[in-house]
């Protein structure tokens, strides 16, 4: 969830005819006012600014001489073949999946192109559940494999063990987000289809014990997929790690966001796997209808090559030598804020980031009048002009509580409004520090009296909507805009509150509310 800064009538009121070309693209200017700034570094999540305007430009051409094109049929657009197995093989050499760029183990590494980190995600986690299937054809014929991976996965995982009809198994975390290898080892067994891995988990950037894990499911001939999809590239360029990659022989796949630190516009990710059996499982293939014969490597049918061809210009036009530049600049931006939140009182990193990206928890080691809360402070932080991604806290299973926290991509970028970042933080946390986090009382006693979370019973539509309004959430836009219960809804411009809410309603409960919220904010 993120914030808007309120809704204008013009931006948002009915779409009307418009008679030319150029009264559509202004209306499209005026309505792309509305957004986050993309550029520049004052948004520390979503985007991927590597500075470079060229880049942009580039990025803009190639999609410009992609886009009639359908990547349904590359032998029909072998351009896009082409551009395929150029991105293919540049992302294996970055994660060391040839023996010369490091491999260790057997087979040989392939891969495919997707539309994004979640459909790289959906397709691991397919593939490893058909090829388990196979292999196990008498539990599968029981029960439901497991999926099994450290609860600060990303969610992907969750949806693909939803869509795929897995069971979801998450591993509790240590509050400082790290996950003892032990604690994954434990529970593997003969029904595990796929163990998850993160390099680095997004959260709090956090590198999984890859080497461990996936030595141990390798015994046990359990598959290990390690997601890089946030680190992919650029842990390549980033010191001091331990092997993660193809380097680690137990591990079966990998996937890396092109539309991340590959710096490409969205709808481009790679996953690659090790053996050629393995990446066909990923395929669908059908000839029994009457029409053309199906072959999907991914899971989308007609496909734009908009993205596959401007990911394969900039990394064409970077080279491995720009990636490690700009790695380098987001490892100076990464040691500049932690050196500048280790002078701030009452705030801190989460545990050790291990790449582009941490987060900021309150320093549980003073006393209360001296913590700085995170959420606070990246709503005050947004006032100063910078705005940073709330992270609710998580209770485990085992008790074992996950700080809500503060996140922050690193991005290149960055680099030139640290200064102004850093006083942003100083003086936001001066302004929030021993502030208590909202209070959210009423909302959970009225959730008890409509006996919502009990014996899971969630809102409906007009029931959720009655709760996020008692919150403060979702009301008419300020200024009187088109927004409210009747067309798109506003969200409000400190988001504290609807974090602690989330936190502390039952999961089902706080879906069902923040499904409710999205779902108004884009109906007609
Ligand atoms: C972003 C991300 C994903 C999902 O990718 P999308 O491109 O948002 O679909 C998966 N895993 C990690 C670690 C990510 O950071």
């Amino acid at each position: 969830m993120s914030r808007t800064d309120g809704t204008s009538r013009a931006a948002h009121g009915a779409a009307s005819h418009c008679t030319d070309s150029a009264e559509v693209l202004a209306r499209l200017r005026a309505l792309r006012e509305l957004d986050a700034p993309t550029h520049g570094g004052r948004i520390l999540s979503y985007v991927y600014d590597p500075g470079l305007p060229e880049l942009d430009r580039l990025a803009g051409q190639a999609t410009e001489l992609a886009r009639p094109l359908n990547g349904l049929d590359p032998t029909a657009f072998p351009s896009i073949a082409v551009m395929e197995r150029d991105l293919v093989a540049f992302a294996r050499r970055a994660l060391r999946g040839e023996r010369r760029h490091g491999m260790r183990g057997g087979g040989r590494v392939v891969g495919s192109v997707t539309s994004g980190g979640t459909e790289s995600c959906l397709l691991a986690a397919k593939t490893a559940r058909d090829l388990w299937r196979s292999e196990n054809p008498r539990l599968a014929a029981r029960r439901r494999p497991r999926l099994l991976a450290p609860a600060t996965a990303h969610p992907a995982f969750q949806k693909a063990a939803r869509v795929l009809d897995l069971e979801w198994d998450p591993v509790p975390c240590e509050p400082d987000g790290s996950v003892r290898a032990s604690e994954v080892i434990r529970r593997l067994g003969h029904d595990v289809a796929l163990v998850v891995l993160s390099a680095p988990a997004y959260p709090s950037s956090a590198l999984d014990p890859i080497a461990a894990v996936s030595r141990a499911a390798a015994t046990q001939g359990i598959a290990c997929h390690v997601d890089a999809c946030f680190g992919g590239f650029a842990l390549p360029w980033w010191p001091d790690l331990p092997d993660w990659d193809f380097r680690v022989p137990g591990v079966t796949s990998i996937s890396a966001d092109l539309h991340k630190f590959g710096y490409a516009p969205k709808g481009v990710s790679v996953l690659l796997h090790r053996g050629r059996a393995r990446h066909r499982a990923q395929f669908f293939a059908t000839t029994r209808w009457p029409g053309y014969p199906v072959v999907n490597p991914t899971l989308l049918g007609s496909r734009s090559a908009s993205p596959v061809a401007a990911a394969w210009a900039i990394t064409r036009r970077l080279g491995a030598e720009g990636y490690r530049d700009l790695t380098a600049a987001c490892l100076r931006v990464a040691r500049g804020i932690a050196s500048e939140v280790a002078g701030i009182p009452g705030l801190a990193v989460q545990g050790r980031p291990s790449g582009p990206g941490l987060a900021l928890v309150a320093d549980e080691s003073v006393p209360a009048a001296d913590r700085v809360d995170p959420h606070l402070l990246a709503d005050e932080v947004a006032r100063l002009g910078f705005r940073m991604q709330l992270q609710p806290g998580l209770q485990q299973a085992n008790g074992v509580r996950l700080p809500h926290s503060a996140h922050l991509t690193i991005t290149p970028v960055i680099e030139r409004a640290l200064p102004e970042f850093s006083v942003a933080l100083r003086r936001a946390a001066d302004t929030v520090r021993g502030r208590p986090r909202p209070s959210v009382g009423a909302v959970l006693a009225a959730m008890r009296l409509l006996g919502y979370g009990e014996d899971g019973r969630v809102p409906g539509p007009s029931a959720a909507w009655t709760l996020l309004r008692l919150a403060g959430i979702g009301g008419r836009a300020p200024g009187g805009g088109a927004a409210g219960a009747e067309g798109g809804s506003a969200l409000p411009d400190r988001v504290a509150p609807l974090m602690a809410l989330i936190e502390r309603l039952p999961a089902p409960v706080a879906e069902a509310l923040l499904t409710e919220l999205l779902a108004r904010f884009g109906e007609p």
